[in-house]
């Protein structure tokens, strides 16, 4: 009887990476994933049978996956957390009666944070700025309603060729309820090669080094930044 292991990378860098991904890794015979993250986890590969595939193809990756690990240990892998815009729900969806198990990876706006300081440290959500699979008018209105609610927002998917006015579009909304001194962050690359930051204010604010290797993250209404270091309070008098 075979297996099939959804795994979440971690961001990028081998050292970010759980344990026990590293071990499931380890244990499977054969590995899926699209070619970007397969190269990110080449190390640990090297004796493996590798089924990757473009970006588009997810729903063929997940279905081949899912027919290989009948009889074999496989395991598909995603970059972060498998079950944040990853693998895990389509090939759950998929699944009938197959051997499947998740494993969780830190994702995008754990592995950003850390670099910038705590500014998720309160409420907050993740909001994919992708419209492929999402209607843009349902984006939209995560973002205001999040932006009234004071959550602290994470974007992933921030900007495309496609899309370029997106990011912009979206932070003019945010601050119809924020001040123009709330910290916003980019951070390209968080906990891999070609690492690289960015804080600016709402205000300040300057999308020409975003990217969809890129977070951006806005901070809530009690957000600031001192000495480089970006903190949303989680509210102890000090
Ligand atoms: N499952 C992933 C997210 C996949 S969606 C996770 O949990 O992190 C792809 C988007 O994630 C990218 O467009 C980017 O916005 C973000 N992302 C993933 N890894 C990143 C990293 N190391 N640094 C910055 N952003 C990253």
């Amino acid at each position: 009887m075979g297996k099939l292991y959804i795994v979440g990378i971690g961001p990028g860098g081998l050292k970010h990476m759980t344990i026990k991904a590293k071990e499931v890794i380890e244990e499977s015979e054969i590995i899926v994933g699209y070619t970007k993250y397969i190269d990110l986890i080449r190390p640990l590969i090297e004796d493996k049978e590798i089924f990757s595939t473009g970006m588009m193809k997810e729903e063929e990756r997940c279905r081949e996956a899912l027919r290989l690990s009948k009889d074999k240990v496989v395991a598909i892998i995603s970059t972060g957390d498998a079950g944040i815009y990853g693998m895990a729900g389509l090939v759950l969806e998929l699944r009938k009666d197959e051997n499947v198990e998740v494993i969780p990876g830190v994702t995008a706006s754990s592995a950003a944070a850390s670099i910038l300081g705590a500014p998720i440290m309160h409420d907050s959500c993740n909001i994919s700025l992708s419209d492929l699979m999402t209607p843009y008018e349902l984006i939209k209105k995560r973002v205001d309603m999040a932006a009234q609610a004071d959550f602290v927002i994470t974007l992933y998917n921030p900007k495309s060729k496609g899309r370029p006015h997106y990011l912009r579009e979206n932070l003019e909304t945010i601050k119809k309820y924020r001040s123009g001194n709330t910290p916003v962050a980019v951070v390209k690359n968080a906990l891999r090669e070609g690492e690289e930051y960015e804080i600016y204010t709402l205000d300040s604010f300057d999308d020409s080094n975003v990217d969809m290797l890129s977070v951006v993250v806005i901070g809530n209404s009690q957000s600031f930044v001192r000495d480089g270091i970006f903190i949303t309070p989680r509210g102890y008098r000090l």
